[in-house]
């Protein structure tokens, strides 16, 4: 039976495959890093904080916040811990909080899986969501357009591709991943 995954696998996966076969071909235990830790904690502050800001951040008007909500689709075989979601009278939308000023490409499709996860969940369509930017407090809203859906699912098969072969992927070309890793020991070829 296939593995149900969980959404900050594609988070994992884009940032580099092995991370995938360490979690479920080949598991590890992986060193939490300080900048995990730091991590952490600002997700706690700022879903406390959250509270008492306006919606304004998302460009919304009225609306109730729900923190912290587990969510699984047996039909896309997925689950995760949605830090936030938004329903407001048009519709619903997730709120990924990311300690960082920069939205990188695997933060978005991590933000497009918790979107198809709420649409499943709710019943309802969902038709984007927000990454919150914690260091500069600003909330990017992110489409779901029905390429980026398709190619969520194409992620998720691939993942699903990777674990079946058991194949050890290839070092990320990008240089300087590996400087940041908490799986940098069990990898030997890495400088
Ligand atoms: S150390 Fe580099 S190659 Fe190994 S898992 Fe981390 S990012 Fe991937």
């Amino acid at each position: 039976m296939d593995p149900v995954l969980k959404v900050s696998d594609i988070k994992q996966y884009l940032y580099c495959p092995r991370i995938i076969y360490f979690t479920y071909v080949l598991p590890v235990e992986k060193k939490t890093t300080p900048k995990m830790e730091v991590g952490k904690e600002e997700h706690l502050k700022t879903a406390r904080l959250e509270g008492r800001r306006r919606l304004r951040t998302y460009g919304l008007t009225e609306g109730k916040r729900f923190f912290n909500t587990y969510l699984f689709s047996p039909r896309l075989g997925l689950e995760g811990v949605l830090d936030m979601y938004i329903t407001v009278p048009r519709g619903s939308f997730p709120v990924d909080f990311k300690n960082t000023c920069r939205l990188a490409v695997n933060h978005k499709y991590q933000l497009l899986a918790y979107a198809l996860l709420l649409e499943d969940w709710l019943g309802r369509p969902v038709r984007g969501g927000f990454i919150y930017l914690i260091p500069l407090g600003r909330a990017v809203y992110v489409e779901a357009t029905p390429e980026a859906r398709l190619y969520t699912k194409r992620l998720l098969g691939a993942i699903r591709g990777l674990i079946e072969r058991e194949q050890f992927p290839a070092v990320p070309r990008r240089a300087g991943r590996c400087a940041d890793c908490e799986y940098r020991n069990y990898c030997g070829d890495v400088g």
